[in-house]
């Protein structure tokens, strides 16, 4: 046995269940292949997002551990404890700020409304006329690549019950029963195994749902002060739940380093990562749209990335169905950052056989994957 568990992804669900496992007293074995995939591209907005009742809780609670586990991370991992404002631009999407307003607070997630007026002083710098915002203070961004790193070096360390975690960085080419085969022909094998492969999990179980839902994302050059919180347009949740076509909604963070990330849009059954200057201006005229000194900044750079999403728009969290041993950490889609720290609580109650705070019965791949 060469672990007791082996965690397939290095991305920042696997590097949080390698962490929990390992803080749980497990000696765990990552594998990644690099050069990473939807960590490296993404936001890092750690958000609290109220769609269905699913989606709050796993993104509530894992608010919550990700407080725990920032107190101890290093400057490196990027937190900024900066919020999130949801902006309203009329009278109807002020009654939405309502509504979402009360499920948060339903939810214990303290959170105001604030008029045009205290919109204004808030965030100069949106564009004038908006009707006001839901302000959600505990939200907060992180360096999500770093934070991954941070995590999986920490079970390095030999710590109180720590185990510690190695890591390997090999493609695995298959999963078999207790084992993995490695791209060199070699196996590795543990009792327990974690797929947290991201979209490209597909190539080793290809019966797991999950769809690319591409993204594209700006970051400018430094201008520290210009905006402090994340500010995302409330038609955003309209654009992130469509199923098909493409959208683009207004999402701008403040990075600490005074850089401001731009996004966001959605686009399905497209695996090409090319930049695509079309949607890119369209991104860019909505951002500019709700804020105007965008259009004197300076973009630095522009990418892509994807999403792995699955049909019902929950993660895959749990065990698979019927390949005894193999546990699914995927399809967070665009709140993996987010979720992966009670992913990493659910898959590690699940391996250790030890009770979770979370119900985490939505979240099983059962529900989506079919039993043998
Ligand atoms: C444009 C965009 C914006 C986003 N914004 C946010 C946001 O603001 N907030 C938020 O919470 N989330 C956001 N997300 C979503 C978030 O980034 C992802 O849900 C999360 O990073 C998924 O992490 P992961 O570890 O599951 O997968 P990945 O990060 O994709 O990691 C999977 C890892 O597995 C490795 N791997 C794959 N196959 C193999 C194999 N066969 N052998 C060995 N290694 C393998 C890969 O190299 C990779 O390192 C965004 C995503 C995108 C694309």
């Amino acid at each position: 046995m060469d672990a007791e568990v082996i965690v397939i992804g290095a991305g920042i669900v696997g590097a949080a269940c390698a962490y929990e496992l390992s803080q749980r007293g497990r000696r765990v074995l990552v594998i990644d292949d690099g050069p990473g995939g939807a960590t490296h591209a993404g936001m890092g907005h750690l958000v609290v997002m109220d769609d269905n009742p699913a989606e709050l809780a796993l993104s509530s609670a894992s608010l919550a551990v990700w407080r725990q586990w920032l107190a101890r991370m290093d400057s490196s991992c990027g937190y900024s404890h900066c919020g999130t404002l949801w902006i309203a631009a009329d009278a109807e999407e002020m009654q939405a700020a309502a509504d979402k307003q009360t499920r948060l607070q339903a939810a214990g997630i303290a959170c105001a409304l604030l008029d045009a007026k205290a919109l204004a002083q808030l965030e100069p710098a949106l564009r004038k006329g908006l009707a006001g915002a839901l302000q959600v203070g505990d939200d907060g961004v992180v360096y999500a690549p770093n934070a991954a790193r941070w995590l999986l070096a920490q079970g390095g360390q030999s710590s109180g019950h720590t185990q510690g975690i190695s890591v390997l960085h090999t493609q695995v080419s298959t999963i078999e029963d207790g084992w993995v085969c490695l791209s060199d022909g070699s196996k590795r094998s543990a009792p327990d195994i974690v797929l947290a492969a991201g979209l490209r999990a597909k190539t080793l179980c290809p019966d797991i749902p999950l769809q690319a839902k591409k993204g594209h994302l700006a970051i400018s050059a430094r201008y520290p002060g210009k905006v402090r919180h994340q500010l995302v347009e409330l038609g955003y949740v309209k654009s992130a739940h469509q199923s098909s076509g493409t959208s683009v909604a207004f999402n701008v963070q403040p990075r600490p380093t005074g850089q401001l990330l731009i996004g966001s849009s959605r686009q399905f059954d497209n695996t090409d990562s090319a930049i695509e200057p079309v949607i890119l201006a369209r991104m860019l005229r909505r951002a500019n749209d709700y804020l105007p000194c965008l259009g004197d900044m300076h973009i630095i750079r522009t990418w892509a990335g994807f999403r792995a999403a699955t049909p019902d728009g929950l993660p895959l969290i749990g065990p698979h169905p019927h390949q005894s041993g193999l546990w699914l950490a995927l399809g967070h889609e665009g709140l993996g950052v987010t979720t992966a720290t009670a992913t990493a609580q659910l898959i590690a109650s699940g391996i250790c056989a030890s009770a979770c705070s979370l119900g985490g019965s939505a979240y099983l791949p059962s529900r989506l994957m079919q039993s043998a």
